[in-house]
């Protein structure tokens, strides 16, 4: 038994009895419903780079950096 973080909308989702699952990039993704793996099917890397860096600060300000 073990709990992960939909990555779509951050709800904790149970690895056993998740009906929703993605594969990206060898790893395994868990969703709460239909409507998340779809979202997530579509784009990816915007789920799974929000994982890496969450820090809640409002968002789109790479644009400063050169
Ligand atoms: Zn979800």
């Amino acid at each position: 038994m073990a709990q992960v973080i939909d990555p779509v909308c951050d709800m904790m989702v149970d690895t056993e009895t998740a009906q929703y699952t993605s594969d990206y990039e060898g790893t395994t993704y868990y969703f709460c419903g239909a409507g998340c793996k779809r979202a997530f099917d579509k784009n990816p890397t915007e789920f799974v780079g929000k994982a890496q860096h969450d820090n809640g600060s409002g968002g789109q300000d790479s644009s400063t950096n050169s």
